[in-house]
């Protein structure tokens, strides 16, 4: 009896165990998914996906990623667009992605932010490391403002860069891994990582120079009760110097597309 009683007890702490451990997996998926809402990323994950799904199932090279696509030679002015600036339907991709990047932003942070800050308010002591502290109502409303401008720069700004990429814009992106080989590829995963966590921790720490601090990065801190909107309320300025931090390693080192989705999302 004592033994089977064991046995349940031993398989209800694995049951728990296995219940927290996917329901923290969920909660990275979701943080994850957010932040390709707050720098506008998604669109760039989902056209890149795309490509290899459509396009590179054999894990061919796509032509125009790989030859030197020179703007002085092209006829075709209608693929290129805009005067040859390779923006043919940028009104479409633009507009993609700012309404991906609001729904999905304000979508999974308005989910969290009801369920935990509504709905759990009460209960903060339970899941909140400052329970007694919430932002006052006009820093919640700065914050959504604030947070809402930076996202329509990131959105337009990877609006921007997939209808490049579209038009056959030239990127070190690349579709198969034979063209840089195993070894390449493989070493390039962590080496984006690194790159990413790096850049982004070097640059945090110099907004931490009381210059920097005082003029930009105060205003991201001056949230001091953070809810997950807070991830995009910062100084535009700053905004847009994380985002070049981000968007700059695929024209200057060859990348595998699969690389950069998924490191893309690792960082933040
Ligand atoms: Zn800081």
């Amino acid at each position: 009896m004592m033994a089977k009683q064991g046995r349940i007890g031993k398989l209800g702490s694995l049951l728990t165990r296995i219940r927290r451990a996917i329901l923290a997996g969920l909660g990275t998926l979701l943080t994850a998914l957010l932040a390709t809402g707050l720098r506008g990323d998604w669109l760039l994950m989902y056209v890149q996906i795309k490509r290899l799904w459509q396009e590179d199932t054999t894990w061919r090279t796509i032509p125009s990623q790989h030859t030197s696509f020179d703007i002085d030679n092209v006829t075709n002015h209608e693929f290129v667009g805009f005067g040859g600036y390779y923006m043919k339907d940028v009104g479409f991709y633009v507009l993609q992605s700012f309404t991906g990047a609001f729904l999905i932003f304000y979508g999974v942070g308005g989910y969290l932010k009801w369920y935990y800050y509504i709905q759990r308010r009460e209960r903060a002591a339970d899941w909140k490391c400052q329970p007694d502290r919430f932002l006052q109502p006009e820093d919640d409303r700065l914050e959504f403002w604030l947070g809402s401008l930076n996202i329509a720069i990131g959105s337009l700004s990877f609006g921007i860069l997939v209808t490049y990429i579209m038009n056959g814009g030239e990127t070190k992106l690349y579709y198969s891994i034979k063209d840089y080989g195993w070894v390449y590829f493989l070493l390039s995963i962590p080496g984006l990582y690194v790159y990413n966590e790096a850049s982004s921790y070097y640059t945090h720490r110099l907004m931490h120079h009381p210059i920097l601090y005082r003029r930009y990065h105060k205003l991201h801190h001056h949230f001091k009760a953070p809810t997950p909107w807070t991830a995009a309320a910062s100084h535009p300025y700053e905004f847009i110097i994380f985002q070049f931090l981000l968007e700059i390693p695929i024209f200057l080192v060859p990348l595998h597309a699969g690389t950069s989705i998924v490191i893309l999302e690792s960082i933040r």
